[in-house]
């Protein structure tokens, strides 16, 4: 019976051995982190659609391109544009809650005002794509204090802002061409770029502009991933 016991330990030892030395050699093949630390990867948002013309302009663009973005949708501009909303879902591009109605008035009167209109957008979205948004972008983006971030959160939200972008809302009248050029210097350093654009109707530039920024991000080496 000892003797039993000897070989069926000896043996186990022996394949533990045989595992451990394969599992350091797989690590010293490839050190774990080196991949998170070189890959450039960025995240392309469009915000305050969808809209018939740009929304419709960008998805042509991002099918092209083969690019999957996340699309930060106002659930008072779904009325009409379903077929549109549907067809961002049906790309597999992602879909997150903006706004019900993007009036700061009402949706920071209160916390319980702000819920209202996460839920509100969030049940458009669902009612027409079938999809549950797991991401949300603040209207306005800054003017949000820090406890209702974790509101948000504590809905289920992963709560995304921005650190780079075209510049689309802030520089008046902006061409193409200045918007690709923002979109560098914006980005210009970064290895992980979250990029702020938008896809409302009156931002017909910026679908002009997106292919010559993808072609940057592109020779960067950047990575495009949706949230
Ligand atoms: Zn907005």
């Amino acid at each position: 019976m000892q003797k039993k016991y000897c070989i069926v330990i000896t043996v186990f030892v022996a394949v533990l051995l045989f595992l451990t030395s394969f599992a350091m050699k797989t690590a010293q093949a490839t050190p774990v982190f080196s991949f998170a630390q070189t890959e450039k990867t960025v995240y392309l948002t469009f915000d305050d659609g969808p809209s018939t013309v740009v929304t419709n302009r960008v998805l042509d663009i991002l099918a092209k391109e083969e690019i999957k973005a996340t699309f930060f949708v106002v659930g008072e501009q779904i009325e009409g544009r379903e077929e549109t909303l549907r067809r961002i879902a049906a790309e597999g591009h992602t879909i997150g809650v903006h706004s019900q109605t993007h009036r700061y008035n009402l949706i920071y009167a209160s916390d319980d005002a702000l819920l209202r209109d996460v839920h509100a957008c969030a049940e458009r979205i669902r009612a027409v794509t079938g999809v549950t948004p797991h991401v949300y972008r603040f209207p306005g983006g800054g003017v949000h204090r820090p406890a209702q971030k974790k509101l948000i959160e504590r809905e289920g939200y992963r709560v995304v802002e921005w650190n780079a972008g075209c510049g689309d809302e802030e520089i008046p009248n902006a061409t193409a061409e200045r918007l690709v050029k923002e979109s560098i210097a914006s980005s210009k350093g970064r290895n992980t770029v979250v990029f702020l654009s938008h896809d409302s109707p009156h931002h017909k530039e910026t679908a002009a502009a997106l292919p010559e920024i993808i072609d940057y991000f592109r020779a960067q080496g950047f990575v495009f991933r949706a949230f």
